[in-house]
């Protein structure tokens, strides 16, 4: 959840530190746009995860998130 500048986690509420200007602590947003067929309709829905909710979502996975080393580009 985005007021102004600061992001909120939407799961705990915590006041990410940093802004999207300034980016401090990591989180996940997420943004989906849902179809027409999707019973959402075009409605885009959107929210932000800390890393600590972030890693208790998907710990609920049956199927863990594929993780890939970062290449570094230099
Ligand atoms: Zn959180």
């Amino acid at each position: 959840m985005k007021k102004g500048h600061v992001i909120y986690c939407n799961r705990c509420g915590r006041r990410l530190e940093g802004t999207d200007l300034l980016p401090g602590e990591e989180g996940l947003h997420i943004e989906k746009s849902w179809g027409y067929f999707s019973g959402k309709d075009g409605e885009i829905h959107s929210f932000d995860l800390c890393e600590s909710c972030y890693d208790l979502l998907v710990q609920e996975f049956k199927i863990p998130p594929e993780k890939k080393e970062q290449t570094t580009l230099l």
